[in-house]
């Protein structure tokens, strides 16, 4: 007999709607069709090979065992020398917790300090992932829109406002993903006071701060309380390090959470491989030249999609500040954020995401990621520039 019930919990799952694009995109490419990619945040660059030749050594040398759940000493060590160069305070190693990546950190936090029927402010349009976890667990997402004529930065006010007696977590990503805004300084700072004062945890989902462009500052909102009380850095390897199948991630923050955090993560993938973390060390500590190499790329393609963008019928699009994506206005086409996508990707073959996968106020938008060829970036105008 074949069984007919899953948990709440199971019925309760969506996951991350690029993944669905992505593979009809790629149905599509089978089936013959050009296609162009702009969905998935997935840098075109391979991993720099300092780090790919550490991991290799490491593998050699024999280091195929289990490592500590936590993450291996050393990682760990450097990656709170790490925070106190790049956000001005050292946490203790017991604060520090590596995973496979960093969308389990958003799993975590949200399943370590919520109860069904609390409350979770996040940015709308947001990383699925925030959505999907919040979900999973049974507690409400509430939502907090990014106004476009605010630059799609998040307002405190507009926090403030959601904030009630069931408040559990705010989550905040600066840079952002979709939109590439950076939150200002003193915009971080009121929200991780207000969050202080009130009692209520904050994510700060900081996978993007190492792209932050023209000359921009980046704050980390755990430099108030150092990540002792309420403030959990999320940070991770796939973007800036362009490791996205390697997955490795870093949570910084209170020690009673990461505790709670890392015994959920032992009971699911019992540790992070060893040779990762390894090249995890090589990463932050070794050369960082085709790290800059990069970033500096990665400048010029956001120049030439936003400017391609500007030029085509019914889409305007804001210079994002940071991250790897533009969050193009496609309202003036008449077309839907779903119709909009799909004759992109049926009449010239580029597949992208429509906005309101992000969330409701995404609606009206789209987000293509950039960090593709300057020659691809530029047919893809050229096709997008004929059908509208
Ligand atoms: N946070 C944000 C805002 C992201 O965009 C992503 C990846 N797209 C993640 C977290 C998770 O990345 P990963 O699991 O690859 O480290």
């Amino acid at each position: 007999m074949i069984p007919q019930y899953l948990s709440h919990m199971a019925s309760r799952a969506k996951g991350q709607p690029m993944f669905s694009i992505l593979q009809e995109a790629q149905e599509l490419e089978r089936s013959g069709k050009s296609i162009l990619h702009f969905e998935l945040g997935d840098p075109d660059f391979n991993t720099p090979t300092n780090i790919v030749d550490k991991a290799c050594e490491s593998l050699k040398n024999g280091n195929t065992h289990y490592a500590p759940s936590m993450g291996v000493y050393e990682f760990r060590e450097s990656i709170v020398q790490t925070t106190y160069g790049s956000r001005g305070f050292k946490p203790d190693i017991d604060q520090v917790l590596v995973t496979p990546g960093g969308n389990p950190i958003i799993y975590l936090t949200v399943a370590c300090t919520t109860n069904p029927g609390d409350e979770v402010i996040v940015p709308d349009p947001g990383f699925p992932t925030y959505y999907s976890s919040i979900d999973i667990c049974g507690a409400k997402a509430v939502n907090v829109p990014l106004r476009e004529e605010n630059n799609f930065q998040l307002s405190p006010d507009d926090v403030f406002s959601a904030v009630t007696s069931r408040t559990k977590l705010i989550i905040l990503n600066s840079p952002s993903n979709p939109t590439g805004a950076c939150m200002s300084k003193d915009e971080l700072k009121a929200i991780a006071s207000f969050a202080q004062n009130r009692g209520i945890y904050l994510l700060s989902d900081e996978i993007y701060a190492r792209l932050v462009y023209g000359g921009e500052d980046f704050y980390s909102p755990g430099k108030l309380e150092h990540c002792k009380e309420n403030v959990i850095i999320l940070n991770g390897f796939s973007k800036a390090f362009a490791m996205t199948g390697w997955r490795l991630g870093v949570a910084v923050g209170p020690k009673k959470l990461i505790k709670k955090m890392n015994l959920m993560l032992n009971t699911i993938v019992s540790c992070v491989p060893p040779f990762i973390q390894e090249a995890g060390i090589e990463a932050i500590n070794g050369d960082q030249s085709q790290l800059k190499k990069m970033k500096n790329t990665y400048y010029k393609r956001l120049n030439l999609i936003v400017d391609g963008l500007n030029s085509i019928n019914g889409i305007s699009c804001i210079r994002p500040k940071g991250a790897m994506y533009v969050f193009p206005n496609i309202k003036k086409t008449g077309l839907s954020s779903n119709e909009f996508s799909i004759k992109c990707l049926n009449e010239a073959g580029v597949a992208l995401l429509p906005g309101n996968c992000f969330g409701r106020y995404g609606e009206g938008y789209a987000r293509l990621c950039f960090v593709n060829s300057q020659k691809v970036i530029k047919e893809a105008m050229t096709r997008l520039d004929k059908i509208f």
